[in-house]
Formats: structure tokens, C-alpha cells, sequence
């Protein structure tokens, strides 16, 4: 079976991981303030460490004022996770449409979308594309609005020569399982605002003030003080030790993704019924490989066929403005709507080989023209 996604561990990971259980410190300590100085120095601004990316937007949110009575403009067409995030933090998210080429926010419907409310901006870099960055920055500006990037598909992701998290308001990361680097579970949070970083950190240890900075020197606080609602959001050193290695093979795992994503990208320039995303690879770091139909492809049909045939695929989102929590009669998102049921996933991670990438699209052309 040739998997959609998966985690790539080796040896390395596997000796630090021992490492930190030979220790007995498991919790959060060195090996999670090693993790951020790394990614600090990738992404040449401070980065806090958490429990997951889902737990990075919901102390971002947190961190910037978003609660009760708030709203949050973010894409229907992400996972389920940018929306639970904006939920907790007692927000309402308001389903955004994507633009046809990107499957990025929509910037006329975004604007359209903006009230007295709002409060925050959560562009998601789908499949580590980011669409119109610089312009959602620029309406941001307009209405005074914070902008909270769900970056979780666009580690290492450039945009106009820059990474993604290396500037901007606030970035957020996950490394669960299959992104682009993993630490088992995790994420972070990465901005240059001082007040945010402090907040999270604090928040990611149920709101005890300063108790980063003594967990890191190897104290716990006795008497502290907490002022704020906190979570159990930390990362632990389990975690943080699998996350510098993967790091540190950061160039291998971009490469091949790359590689591979440009590989499909040469196959099915052309092919009939099948259209991709413009991305240049040279820039971005797929997450995620996607193909659209034409509306004449039977989606479920070809899903099924590519199983048989040892393939696995993904739908890569069913919109949130359809699930019963966030539902809204109200909203009608044009292309959301017209694109999701043409979608397909196919597969992507570092353990694939340029021949695996042709059996894959050789089954699927062959699959469509035989249909
Ligand atoms: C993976 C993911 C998240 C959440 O990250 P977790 O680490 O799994 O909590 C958020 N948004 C998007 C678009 C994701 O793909």
C-alpha cells in the first residue's frame, strides 16, 4: 500500500528519544528550550513550543484578546482544527470563502466579510501555498485587525523570498505525525511581539506566571501566580528531542517533497479533466499534493479504484460551514462549494521514490480514461 502520509523516523530520532528517557526529565525542560533556540535561529524570531498546532492558534487567539462576543474571518476549506481553535478561545469563526487558484482566502469575500466584531485574520496556507499574503496583511491594516497564520501546511514555505513565520503578525506551526517536520505530536507559535510570546508561555502551563523561565533552569514554582485561564499546552522533552532531529534533516525532507510534488506536476501537465494548483516548488514545501477534476470524474469512484489498486488519497477538507457546530444557512461560499467535491489527495512524504509517483499517476490517468 502506498500511503497518503506518514511520519519518516530514523535512527537519530530514535537515539534521542533514549536519550531523554535515560534522563528521566520527560517533561518540559532543556531538550524543549533546545527545540526553540533551533527554531528561533530557522526562523529568525523567538518561537514557543506547545502541545500541538491546534493548541498554538488557540493561545495565539488567546494571546492577542480574541474571546466572547469576537469573530474570526478563516477559510471553510482547512481542518477542522483552525476552527476549534477560534471556538475555544470563545470566538465565532466566520467561514471564508477560497480563491479558484490558490484555495486560499478569498480577499473580496474576506473584506465582505469584515464587522465591527472582527477581530482577527487566520489566513491558512493550504497544502503550504499562502495565496495573497502581502494583501491580507494590507486589509488587516486597513481595519486594524490582528492576523494569526495557520502555517501548519507551510513549514519552510518561502514567500517573496522569505520563510513563512519569519515575519508577519503571528505564525503558528504544527509537527504532528505527517507534517512537514514532526515531533510525534506538537507545534508553535512564532512572532517578534513580546507581549504575545510572554502570554503563551505562560498560558501553555496553565497560566503560572514565569514558569517557563523556571522549568528551564530546572525549578518548579512552589508559590506562583496565575491571573489568566491557562492550559496544559506545554511540549515535553519526548517531543522536542524528535523535533531537532527532524529539524536538523529539515533540506532532505523540503528536497524530496519537492521533488516529488514537481514530478506529478510534470505528469499531469495536459492530462484532460485533471487541473493542479500553480505552485512553484522551487518556493514552497507541500504539505499536501492536490489535484482538482473536471466535473465529469466520479470522485468516489476513483477514490475507491486508486485503493484497489494499493493507493491511498485524502479529501483535503469537507468545508467547516457544513458541520453541525459551525454550520450557517446564511453563508454561501461559491467556490468552496463548486471545488471541494473535485479534490483528491494523492500521495506525498520524504520515503516516496520518483517511481512510486508514476505508478500513482499512471493508475489515476489511466483510471480517468477508462472510467
Ligand atoms: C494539522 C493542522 C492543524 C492542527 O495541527 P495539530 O498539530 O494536528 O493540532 C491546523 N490547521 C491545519 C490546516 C492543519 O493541517
Amino acid at each position: 500500500m502506498i500511503r497518503l502520509s506518514k511520519s519518516c523516523i530514523g535512527a537519530e530520532e530514535r537515539q534521542a528519544v533514549s536519550l531523554v528517557l535515560d534522563s528521566e526529565f520527560l517533561g518540559m525542560g532543556d531538550t524543549v528550550r533546545n527545540f526553540e533556540k533551533d527554531l528561533s535561529l530557522f526562523l529568525k524570531r523567538p518561537a514557543v513550543c506547545v502541545s500541538s498546532g491546534t493548541a498554538a492558534l488557540h493561545l495565539a487567539l488567546q494571546a492577542v484578546g480574541v474571546g466572547f462576543g469576537d469573530e474570526v474571518i478563516v477559510q471553510s476549506l482547512t481542518y477542522v482544527a483552525s476552527f476549534q481553535a477560534i471556538s475555544a478561545a470563545g470566538a465565532t469563526p466566520v467561514s471564508c470563502d477560497i480563491d479558484p487558484e490558490s484555495l486560499c482566502m478569498d480577499l473580496i469575500d474576506l473584506e465582505s466579510k469584515i464587522t465591527k466584531k472582527t477581530k482577527a485574520i487566520m489566513p491558512v496556507h493550504y497544502s503550504g501555498g499562502v495565496g495573497q499574503l502581502n494583501e491580507i496583511y494590507f486589509i488587516a491594516k486597513k481595519y486594524n485587525l490582528r492576523v494569526i497564520e495557520d502555517g501548519a501546511h507551510a513549514f519552510g514555505s518561502k514567500y517573496s523570498g522569505k520563510r513563512i513565520g519569519s515575519f508577519g503578525d503571528i505564525s503558528c506551526f504544527s509537527f504532528d505525525g505527517i507534517k512537514n517536520i514532526t515531533s510525534g505530536e506538537g507545534g508553535c507559535i512564532v512572532t517578534s511581539d513580546k507581549r504575545v510570546l510572554q502570554k503563551v508561555k505562560d498560558a501553555r502551563l496553565l497560566g503560572i506566571k514565569g514558569d517557563t523561565e523556571r522549568r528551564f533552569s530546572h525549578e518548579r514554582s512552589w508559590e506562583f501566580s496565575v491571573s489568566n485561564q491557562g492550559w496544559r499546552y506545554h511540549m515535553s522533552n519526548i517531543m522536542a528531542a524528535i523535533g531537532i532531529e527532524q529539524l536538523k534533516k529539515h533540506r532532505v525532507f523540503f528536497l524530496k517533497r519537492q521533488i516529488l510534488a514537481k514530478k506529478y506536476d510534470d505528469i499531469f501537465d495536459n492530462v484532460d479533466n485533471i487541473k493542479l494548483i500553480n505552485h512553484d516548488y522551487n518556493v514552497i514545501v507541500p504539505h499536501i499534493y492536490i489535484i482538482q477534476f473536471s466535473n465529469r470524474v466520479n470522485r468516489a469512484y476513483i477514490k475507491k479504484s486508486l485503493e484497489d489498486n494499493g493507493i491511498q488519497s485524502g479529501i483535503h477538507y469537507y468545508p467547516n460551514h457544513r458541520l453541525a457546530l459551525y454550520k450557517d444557512s446564511s453563508v454561501n461560499l461559491k467556490n468552496t462549494d463548486q471545488i471541494y467535491p473535485t479534490i483528491l489527495t494523492l500521495p506525498l512524504h520524504p520515503d516516496l521514490e520518483i517511481p512510486d509517483i508514476e505508478y500513482v499517476a499512471k493508475t489515476l490517468i489511466d483510471l480517468i480514461n477508462n472510467e
